[in-house]
């Protein structure tokens, strides 16, 4: 991909980035950190990437299992374990 992705909020610039994932499984949270992500310069809306999408919804199958109540994990982490 060459060509700068676009904001669908805003229209602003998107770059390459990093961002905070959260979810809220109900009985717990699951928060990860330093995600790699497409971020917008202008309003700060991200997309995560697909590869960076397989392994949190690993690591929340895991923690629904586990019914954690509270997972904190930095995305470098994950990868490497
Ligand atoms: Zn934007």
């Amino acid at each position: 991909m060459n060509q700068a992705m676009r904001c669908p909020m805003c229209g602003g610039n998107c770059r390459d980035g990093a961002t905070t994932f959260t979810v809220d499984l109900g009985f717990g949270v699951v928060v990860i950190r330093e995600v790699p992500a497409t971020v917008c310069e202008q309003c700060g809306a991200d997309w995560i990437d697909d590869t960076a999408s397989e392994v949190l919804e690993r690591l929340v199958a895991d923690a629904r299992e586990k019914h954690a109540m509270i997972e904190v994990a930095t995305y470098k982490d994950l990868k490497a374990s």
